[in-house]
């Protein structure tokens, strides 16, 4: 019998997607300056309920933006998780500043109570500018991302910064629609807590718009100034005066229609990816040796990307599993390589990264899209439950050719 192959995550379309690109065809305006950026970033700002939201070509071109207007100059520093997409971090380079990466507690997200131990004990504060003493940079910024939909601890981030004068880039990347429930920020959405907040409409977030981004932010000044910076700092838009160095970051018009018509279906999504949730979460954590990483308690997730993990009292470890599920035609993906170890950041400031390293060697990401079925998720579970009856180190022992276990004997 032939099944189906069950895709990681993949766009989903059946909305307005192709009336209003169809639209913006017919009507001629596919580029950067068409009604549909206007209608998807006043749509983007209502959702989120803020005042203005700028659309960009893609979330790293938003976060090179914001950490520019956080006025992140060559030779400073910039505080990074380093559980995370690089996307996150590579912006603080092409500033020419570096990063500082830092652990990641129980959620994923970056540890805010190392944070707040790094600021205090590695670095000196003289009232307005905070030092690291290892390297004499000064730190002008944190870079905080919300990983998978859950929410970083803003609460205490925000103290943290606001104690130690830096600025706070939210990555909410993957995590448009999660929101706190309780507390000082609650009913606040991810992404509109720092000074700014970054989305991405790439095709495997939340809702996709091919390739795309949006920027908000706290202050009006700052949003402003981050419009003008993504369409060439323009000044003067006839006689062409140009009074800063900008980019060509604008989104199209067929983008942002895309956009528009995803958006109306966020919250459909979301429902979608909960109860496909909560089906993974109730079947797998029966399963002797597995876990469905939880949510924060005190938040709406979006419920982007669920996390799988793998501990040692199941039969196979975090690698066999992925190949095993690409056997049975189920895209899996371990959870990123961490960025400190990777070669453009090996040498990097670090500071006590542990449980970064611990849930990198144990998590395998499940397949999530919005209209992934019932039945494919049922599959999914059945491969794992399928491993579970297996005695431990069977599949290592299987494929080991005569060879190894000859010396194995010997
Ligand atoms: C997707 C993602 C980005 C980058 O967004 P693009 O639109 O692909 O440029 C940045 N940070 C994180 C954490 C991401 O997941």
């Amino acid at each position: 019998m032939s099944v189906n192959f069950i895709p990681l995550s993949v766009p989903n379309l059946q909305g307005n997607e192709l009336n209003y690109v169809t639209e913006a065809i017919t009507k001629e305006w596919v580029s950067t300056a068409g009604s549909y950026v206007v209608a998807f970033e006043e749509n983007m700002a209502k959702y989120l309920n803020v005042s203005t939201a700028v659309a960009c070509q893609s979330g790293t071109a938003g976060l090179h933006v914001a950490l520019r207007l956080c006025d992140v100059k060559a030779g400073e520093a910039v505080i990074v998780p380093t559980l995370t997409f690089i996307a996150a971090v590579n912006p603080v380079k092409y500033l020419g500043a570096e990063p500082i990466f830092m652990d990641c507690d129980d959620s994923l997200c970056l540890d805010v109570e190392k944070l707040s131990c790094f600021c205090e004990q590695e670095c000196q504060f003289d009232g307005n500018i905070l030092t690291d003493k290892q390297t004499g940079r000064r730190i002008k910024a944190i870079v905080v991302v919300h990983v998978f939909g859950n929410l970083a601890n803003m609460e205490h981030l925000m103290q943290v910064a606001e104690k130690y004068h830096l600025k706070v880039v939210e990555d909410a990347t993957e995590a448009l629609g999660s929101y706190y429930t309780s507390g000082t920020y609650c009913r606040r959405y991810a992404g509109t807590i720092g000074d700014f907040g970054v989305y991405s409409f790439n095709g495997n977030k939340i809702i996709t718009t091919g390739g795309g981004g949006m920027i908000v932010a706290r202050r009006q000044e700052d949003i402003a100034q981050a419009k003008h910076l993504t369409q060439q700092a323009k000044a003067d838009e006839v006689r062409f005066e140009h009074d800063e160095i900008g980019y060509n970051y604008r989104m199209t018009n067929l983008q942002a229609a895309l956009g528009v018509a995803q958006l109306e279906k966020l919250e459909d999504f979301i429902l979608h990816k909960k109860q496909n949730y909560e089906y993974y979460q109730k079947a797998v954590n029966d399963i002797r040796g597995l876990r469905i990483l939880g949510f924060e308690p005190e938040i709406r997730p979006n419920y982007w990307f669920y996390s799988l993990q793998i501990d040692a009292d199941f039969p196979m470890d975090r690698e066999e599993v992925m190949a095993y599920f690409q056997e049975n035609k189920i895209q899996t993906r371990p959870i990123w390589g961490l960025i400190h170890e990777q070669k453009p950041y090996l040498g990097s400031r670090i500071y006590q990264i542990e449980k970064a390293t611990w849930y990198w060697e144990r998590i395998l990401n499940i397949p999530c899209s919005s209209n992934l079925s019932k039945e494919d998720a049922e599959r999914v579970v059945k491969v794992l439950a399928e491993v579970a009856k297996r005695k431990k180190d069977f599949y290592k022992m299987a494929k080991m050719d005569d060879c190894q276990l000859v010396q194995k004997e010997k």
